[in-house]
Parts: structure tokens; C-alpha cells; sequence
């Protein structure tokens, strides 16, 4: 058995939800259990902090939530943690309870939340990536991200099946912040037309160019993909700046919205997600703290939280060619 100082550690979700959490936080129950750490669940992120808001976790306490999306311990924006006086109260509710290290499932502004707390009172923490965004650097995937993808996917195929039988363009709007992760790689496995994402500069001319060349080669109806902070317009502005341009178009617009947070995670977030539940409390084990446990290149990796938040995962190029090919 390794040999550990830390007795105890709380665990929280915070910022959006992600399917996949309810898997992180029964790995990281399960991992300290079997190393004999105590763990406590945090309601509702750092509002549960600062207020208390605990429970205590045990092996069984997990069970029947691997498949479940959401997270039971429900996440929290919490602005009062952005202030010294709130990570205060949180830092005395930590010492109160004998916690020793956290581990926060989030996005990049959980992280910021949890490295000021190390910064200003030496918790240990590690971050765990959970958003459907992937837009957190330090890893290849984070938790959710393959499941919003496949309720992407799923829900543009129903989509082109309404889109072919009536010969119309829908222009689909997908979530991924300002990231367009969700939008390249659901558009590619779907087969749109066209992508439009923020981290590639768009112009309405070239998608007008696509739409023509689409014509000349019989298409009758086609699927844009756009994420939600595409630069150049969003969804229905484009829509209606395409109607001016191709009258005769029968266009359409679907926003996906929600649907993409929610479900059962995918069996690639599940194993990720136990993944690095398990890697988040054998760090802190081994001395890790201020970091944010990831896997890249099939490898349980560490990186600064300083790092996670600054630095941003590029899209890969390889991909936006892939799709330029494919689509016509
Ligand atoms: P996400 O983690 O999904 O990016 P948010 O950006 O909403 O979501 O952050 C979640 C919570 O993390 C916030 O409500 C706040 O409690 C905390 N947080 C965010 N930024 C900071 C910060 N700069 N300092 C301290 N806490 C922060």
C-alpha cells in the first residue's frame, strides 16, 4: 500500500456540467477508499465550500451513477468564491473538516478557483477537466466531449434526413464556447457542407462559394455546421444573408443548444473519466499539487493549472483539410 500524509480530500464539480462527472467523482471515491483516504462530496461546487455543504463518500455511495449524466453533486457558478473573503470562509470550512487536498471537476474556471485557493492557503488540489467544450489545454480529450459529439451527430443526421426530403439547407448550430471543437468534429462525421468555427477566419463569400459549387455538382440539400462563437455571424444571420444572396433556397435554422450537456456518457468518457479520477488522487498521493490531471497520447500527463488555463489545444489543421476534401 503507498504510503500518503493526505487523510482525507473533498471532492466538487463546478462551472458547466459535463456527462461524465458522476464517473470522475465514483473514481476518485473508489481510488481513495482503496487507499484508505477519506473522502467528502461537495454540493453544488464552491458554494458547497464556503458553506459547508458536505457529505461523506464511501464506495457504495457511487454506485448505479457511472452511466448517469450530470453530476449528483450537482455544480454551482459561485461568485463569492472570487472573492478573497469567500476562498477564506471555503479555507476554514477546509480546515474545520480535516480536509487535506481537493480535487475539482471543471472547466478552466474552476481551476482558476482552485489554484487560488493553493495559491493563498496551500490546499493541495488537482483539477480534473470536465466540459464538453475540449477547450482546455493539458490534455487530448476532456470529460464529456466524446458524448456531446455523438448527441451532436445524432441529432444532424435526423437533420439530413428532413434536409434531403425536402431539398433544404439548415444551417445547425452547435455548443463549444469559443471553441469550435464540437463543431469540426461533429460537422466532419455527419459529412457538412460547410464548417464555420472561431478559430478559423471566415468569409460569407466563401461560403457562398461553397453553396455554388454544391449546386454544380447536383447537390440539392446541404448542412452547415456553425459554432456557437463563430465570428463571422452567427446562425441566423447567416441564414438570412444566404437568402438575400440564393432567393430560391429553402433554408432553415437549428440552434442544438442543451441537448448536448445532457445524456449518458459515451463509453470513451467513461473510461476517461475513471481514468483520471484514479490519476487525480494517485497525484496528490505522490506530492502532485496545483496541477490538472490529464491524458495525452494515451498517458496520464500533469500539467500546471497555470498552464491549463493560458494555454489553449490547437485545432488540428490535418482535420479542416480533411473535411475541405470530403465535403463535396
Ligand atoms: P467553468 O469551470 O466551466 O469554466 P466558470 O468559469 O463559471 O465555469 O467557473 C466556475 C466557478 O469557478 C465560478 O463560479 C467561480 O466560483 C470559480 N471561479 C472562476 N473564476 C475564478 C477566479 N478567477 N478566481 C476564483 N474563482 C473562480
Amino acid at each position: 500500500m503507498a504510503e500518503t500524509d493526505i487523510r482525507r480530500i473533498a471532492v466538487l464539480t463546478s462551472g458547466g456540467d459535463a456527462p461524465g462527472m458522476n464517473a470522475a467523482i465514483r473514481a476518485v471515491v473508489r481510488t481513495a477508499n482503496y487507499y484508505k483516504i477519506g473522502c467528502l462530496g461537495v454540493r453544488e461546487g464552491y458554494a458547497g465550500l464556503i458553506n459547508g455543504n458536505f457529505l461523506k463518500l464511501g464506495p457504495r455511495s457511487v454506485r448505479n451513477i457511472i452511466n448517469q449524466g450530470g453530476t449528483f453533486l450537482k455544480s454551482a457558478r459561485c461568485a463569492e468564491f472570487k472573492t478573497p473573503e469567500g476562498r477564506a470562509k471555503a479555507f476554514e470550512q477546509c480546515r474545520q473538516n480535516q480536509i487535506d487536498a481537493l480535487v475539482c471537476i471543471g472547466g478552466d474556471g474552476s481551476f482558476r478557483g482552485a489554484k487560488a485557493l493553493n495559491d493563498e492557503f496551500g490546499i493541495r488540489t488537482v483539477g480534473i477537466p470536465g466540459t464538453i467544450d475540449n477547450d482546455i489545454f493539458g490534455t487530448d480529450n476532456t470529460i464529456g466531449f466524446d458524448t456531446a459529439l455523438n448527441t451532436a451527430m445524432e441529432a444532424i443526421d435526423k437533420i439530413r434526413d428532413t434536409a434531403t426530403s425536402h431539398n433544404r439547407v439548415f444551417f445547425v448550430e452547435v455548443m463549444g464556447r469559443d471553441a469550435g471543437f464540437i463543431a469540426l468534429n461533429s460537422g466532419i462525421a455527419a459529412g457538412a457542407i460547410d464548417i464555420l468555427i472561431p478559430e478559423r477566419k471566415d468569409s460569407i463569400e466563401e461560403l457562398f462559394g461553397t453553396f455554388r459549387r454544391a449546386e454544380k455538382s447536383g447537390r440539392m440539400s446541404s448542412i452547415v455546421v456553425v459554432a456557437e462563437g463563430e465570428e463571422l455571424a452567427n446562425v441566423y444571420d447567416l441564414a438570412e444573408k444566404t437568402k438575400k444572396e440564393f432567393p430560391d433556397y429553402d433554408i432553415r435554422v437549428s440552434v442544438l443548444g442543451h441537448i448536448q450537456r445532457g445524456g449518458r456518457p459515451s463509453c470513451a468518457d467513461r473510461v476517461l473519466a475513471s481514468r483520471l479520477g484514479y490519476g487525480a488522487v494517485k497525484g496528490l498521493m505522490e506530492g502532485e499539487t496545483n496541477v490538472m490531471a490529464g491524458i495525452r497520447a494515451n498517458e496520464l500527463v500533469f500539467t500546471p493549472i497555470e498552464e491549463a488555463i493560458k494555454k489553449h489545444n490547437d485545432i488540428n489543421k490535418d482535420l479542416l483539410k480533411i473535411y475541405e476534401i470530403l465535403a463535396m
